[in-house]
């Protein structure tokens, strides 16, 4: 059954013709419908801070780059959120930060805690690379999932961009969060200066390598205030490459949930995150941080929903969702995966 699911078989498909893209979009929709069904879950994000100790290249809140506000919110705020989350049918936090390592790691732990007996939700972290340890200690306190993108496959190009971690240091950590039977999300950015069409069909079938629970992959959209700030995506010139690279992570990967990710919707204004729901994609994702810190938390420019509040972003998102012809999902939504 593997031998269908090689590096050929992905070239093939991402090299598709713009005249059968709607074939190739319509096989992807039809495996999403199959294994995943009609329902999108909703996943709720607080950006809960943005200070960070790494200078990954692309990064708009890199830890050189002094034009951000550096913020973290109080524990009480992001439980108020939770709590107005639980009320509003969204099933999952997702907590997102900059990487700090060590200082906070008790006080995440505390509030994943709190966060677990006073709501019903549950809950993604996605704070970066941290020791064993630490993932066991925030399982131990409840955190149901854990999100950490490994960027690219490629070695090099991987250490180019990342000044503070090593490839094998991140894939380490996702497969000590397999270990612990923590549900585990990771994947790429798409269009990375320097990557090739061989290097995106390399990360499709490290994912389905990786046996993961979450796949998340997005643009490359590069930040004025970045070192990549000048360059260009990749597929600047062929972004119909953004959706199958989505289609085909679908095809190779039938019983993921995957993600129609915030960039797609900074590329297309108002249509992307649709339109990957439609080529693949099962989950959406609507931004509940509090619109005076969304300002300080844009990783690339053109990040939508900046001057909405968190219940605009959840009405639209539902208004998205039912207008596609698909359903709200229903409870956790939990890995389809055994564990
Ligand atoms: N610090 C955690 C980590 O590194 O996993 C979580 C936050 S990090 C800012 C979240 C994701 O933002 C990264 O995994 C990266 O893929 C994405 N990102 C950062 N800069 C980006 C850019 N310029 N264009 C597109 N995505 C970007």
């Amino acid at each position: 059954m593997d031998n269908l699911y090689t590096k050929d078989y992905a070239l093939t498909l991402l090299n598709t013709k713009k005249g059968a893209l709607n074939e190739l979009y319509a096989k992807a929709d039809r495996i999403r419908k199959q294994y995943m069904g009609d329902e999108v879950f909703i996943r709720g994000i607080v950006e809960f801070s943005n200070i960070c100790s790494n200078n990954c290249l692309y990064c708009g809140i890199r830890a050189s780059n002094s034009n951000v506000k550096r913020y973290k919110m109080k524990m009480d705020e992001i439980l108020s959120i939770a709590k107005k989350m639980e009320k509003s049918h969204q099933t999952t936090i997702v907590l997102q930060s900059g990487e700090i390592k060590g200082t906070y790691d008790e006080e995440i732990g505390e509030l994943i805690k709190r966060i677990k007996r006073e709501t019903s939700l549950a809950v993604t972290l996605s704070v970066g690379n941290r020791p064993y340890e630490t993932y066991k200690y925030w399982k131990e306190c409840g955190m149901d999932r854990y999100f950490l993108r490994f960027e690219t496959s490629n070695r090099e190009l991987f250490s180019r961009l990342h000044p503070d971690s090593s490839f094998d240091e991140r894939i380490e950590c996702l497969m000590n969060l397999k270990s612990l039977g923590v549900q585990t999300g990771s994947g790429f950015m798409i269009g990375l200066p320097g990557e090739t069409i061989e290097t995106l069909a390399e990360n499709i079938l490290l994912c389905r390598a990786l046996d993961l629970d979450m796949i998340g992959i997005g643009p490359f959209i590069p930040h004025p205030d970045t070192p990549l700030g000048n360059e260009k995506n990749a597929y600047e010139d062929d972004k119909d490459m953004f959706f199958k690279a989505v289609a085909v992570l679908r095809i190779f990967n039938p019983d993921c949930h995957i993600p129609a990710t915030t960039a797609f919707d900074a590329v297309f204004p108002g249509n992307g995150r649709n339109l990957v729901l439609q080529r693949g994609a099962n989950i959406f994702m609507p931004n509940n941080t509090p619109k005076k810190y969304r300002e300080e938390y844009l990783l690339y420019p053109g990040k939508p929903g900046v001057d909405e509040t968190p219940e605009e972003s959840l009405d639209s998102a539902i208004k998205r969702i039912l207008s596609i012809n698909r359903t709200v999902g229903t409870g956790p939504g939990h890995s389809i995966k055994k564990h």
